[in-house]
C-alpha cells in the first residue's frame, strides 16, 4: 500500500508555484510599502493560547483544533490562525517598548480539521498582517485600504468589502442580552446546533448557514443599531476615511466573526467566484485581546487572507507560463560532455537553462525545448564540435546562427539574457 498524503492536507506541485510566489511577493512588497514588518512564529503553540483569545465557546475551539500531547504531556495545537500567535511573540518580546505603534505581517500554514472541500482544508495558508496601538479610525480605514491595494495588485477584481461593528465592552454585553431574549422566543425555528449555543454564543447564531436559522433572526435586533456612542462615532469615523480614499464598501449588520476577541470595526472580503467558500480575507479590531493574554492594555487590528482561496481565484485566469531562455540539445557523447560544462557554467551566471541527458534524437530534443517554451535552442554535434562552433536556434523564429564555440558563454549570455524570461503576471 502506498502512503498517501493526509485528507484535507495539500501539496503545492511547481506547476502552481509561479501563483504563489506572485501572491507571496506582491504582500512582501506591499505591506513593507505600508511600514509593515514580517514576523515568523513557530506553528504550534500552549494549547490554552488559543482557547484564551479565540474563545471557547467559538467553533475553531471546539472542533477544528488539531490539538496533542508532547511527550512530557503539555497540550500543544496546530496553530489554526495567525493573530494569537503574533500577539503572544509581541506580548514576549516587549515590541510595545520599540514604538508606540506595531505593524507586522505574516504568512504560512494553519491547521483546522474542518470538513474538506474546494476552498476549505485541513492545512491552508493565509497572508496576515496586525497593527498594534493604534485606536483612531483611520488606522481602520488605512489597512482596509492596503487590503484593497493587495488585491488589486494581485489582480483580483471579483471581491467586496463587508463591513460592520461588534461594538465593545460596554455595548456588547446588553446587546448580547438582547439577542439571547429574542433567540428564546424563536428557539423552535433554530438548528440543533444554535439551540445549544445560543445561551453562550448568540452571535455565532446569526453566521448560521442553516436556512430555517437565517429566518428566524431576520428580523433579530442587530449589534449595529445598539452601539454605544463611541463605537457609533468610531464606525461612522471608519465610514468617512473609507470614502475619503474612494474605497467601496457595504455595510453588513449580519457579519459576525468566528472568533471572539474581535470589537468594533470587523470586514470581509467577499467573492461570488468560490461558490459557499466565498470569503476570501477577513478581520476586525480586536482591543482586548493583549490585555487579556497579559500584555500591556493596548487595541490591535488585523485581517488575514485565504492563500488557496486566492490561487483558486488566479488559477482561474491562468498566468503566463515561464520561458525558458536557452536549452541545449546534442548529438554524441563528447558534445553532450561539452554542453554539459556549458550549462553548468552558464547557470553559475544566473542564465536558466536545460538540457538532455539521456542520448535521444534531436527531434524529440527539439520537442523537449518547446515544451519547456525555450526561446533559444543551442545545437551541438560532433561535426559541429569538430568545428569549434555551434548552432543557435531562435525557436520563435525559427531563424539560425553560427557561434563560434570560442566566447560562447559571453555571447549565450548577451543574446538570451536580452528577452524577458519572466512570467507575465503584472
Ligand atoms: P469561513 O467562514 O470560510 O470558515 P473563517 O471566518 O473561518 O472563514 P477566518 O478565521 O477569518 O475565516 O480566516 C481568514 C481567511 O482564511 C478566510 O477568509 C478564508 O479565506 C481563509 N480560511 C479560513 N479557513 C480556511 C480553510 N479551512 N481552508 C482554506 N482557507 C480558509
Ligand atoms: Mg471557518
Amino acid at each position: 500500500m502506498n502512503i498517501t498524503g493526509i485528507k484535507g492536507m495539500n501539496d503545492i506541485l511547481p506547476g502552481e508555484m509561479a501563483t504563489w510566489h506572485f501572491l507571496e511577493q506582491q504582500a512582501h512588497r506591499i505591506f513593507q510599502t505600508y511600514g509593515f514588518g514580517e514576523i515568523r512564529v513557530p506553528v504550534v503553540e500552549k494549547t490554552e493560547l488559543f482557547c484564551r483569545s479565540i474563545g471557547e465557546t467559538t467553533d475553531i475551539v471546539e472542533k477544528e483544533m488539531y490539538t496533542f500531547d508532547d511527550r512530557s504531556g503539555n497540550s500543544l495545537t496546530l496553530r489554526p490562525e495567525g493573530t494569537a500567535p503574533v500577539m503572544r511573540a509581541f506580548i514576549e518580546h516587549k515590541l510595545h517598548n520599540q514604538d508606540s505603534v506595531t505593524k507586522l505581517y505574516y504568512q504560512g500554514p494553519m491547521f483546522r480539521y474542518e470538513r474538506p472541500q474546494k476552498g476549505r482544508y485541513r492545512q491552508f495558508h493565509q497572508i496576515g498582517a496586525e497593527v498594534i496601538g493604534v485606536d483612531d479610525p483611520k488606522i481602520d480605514a488605512q489597512v482596509l485600504a492596503m487590503l484593497s491595494h493587495y488585491f488589486s495588485a494581485v489582480g483580483i477584481q471579483d471581491v467586496a468589502l463587508h463591513i460592520n461593528s461588534l461594538g465593545c465592552k460596554e455595548c456588547r454585553p446588553d446587546y448580547r442580552q438582547a439577542l439571547i431574549d429574542y433567540l428564546q422566543k424563536h428557539l423552535a425555528g433554530l438548528c440543533g446546533d444554535c439551540q445549544r449555543r445560543y445561551q453562550t454564543n448568540p452571535l455565532r447564531v446569526l453566521d448560521c448557514k442553516v436556512p430555517a436559522c437565517r429566518e428566524a433572526t431576520a428580523t433579530a435586533p442587530a449589534m449595529l443599531e445598539n452601539l454605544c456612542r463611541v463605537c457609533e462615532d468610531h464606525f461612522s469615523q471608519v465610514k468617512s476615511h473609507l470614502q475619503g480614499l474612494a474605497i467601496p464598501y457595504t455595510v453588513n449588520a449580519r457579519m459576525v466573526r468566528g472568533l471572539d476577541y474581535y470589537s468594533k470595526t470587523t470586514f470581509e472580503m467577499v467573492t461570488n467566484s468560490l461558490g459557499s467558500q466565498n470569503a476570501v480575507a477577513a478581520g476586525g479590531r480586536y482591543d482586548g485581546l493583549i490585555a487579556d493574554l497579559g500584555g500591556p492594555a493596548l487595541p490591535g487590528i488585523g485581517f488575514a487572507i485565504g492563500v488557496e482561496r486566492l490561487v483558486l481565484m488566479k488559477n482561474a485566469e491562468s498566468l503566463a507560463v515561464r520561458r525558458l531562455p536557452l536549452f541545449l540539445a546534442t548529438m554524441g557523447k563528447s558534445a553532450a560532455d561539452r554542453a554539459f560544462l556549458l550549462m553548468v557554467s552558464l547557470q553559475n551566471q544566473g542564465l536558466s537553462v536545460e538540457m538532455e541527458y539521456a542520448g535521444k534524437s534531436l527531434k524529440s530534443q527539439m520537442r523537449r525545448a518547446a515544451k519547456f517554451g525555450a526561446r533559444y535552442a543551442l545545437i551541438l554535434g560532433e561535426e559541429e564540435l569538430s568545428r569549434e562552433v555551434a548552432v543557435l536556434r531562435n525557436m520563435d523564429e525559427g531563424s539560425q546562427q553560427e557561434l563560434s564555440l570560442t566566447g560562447i558563454e559571453a555571447r549565450l549570455l548577451q543574446i538570451c539574457s536580452a528577452e524577458p524570461a519572466g512570467p507575465t503576471a503584472d
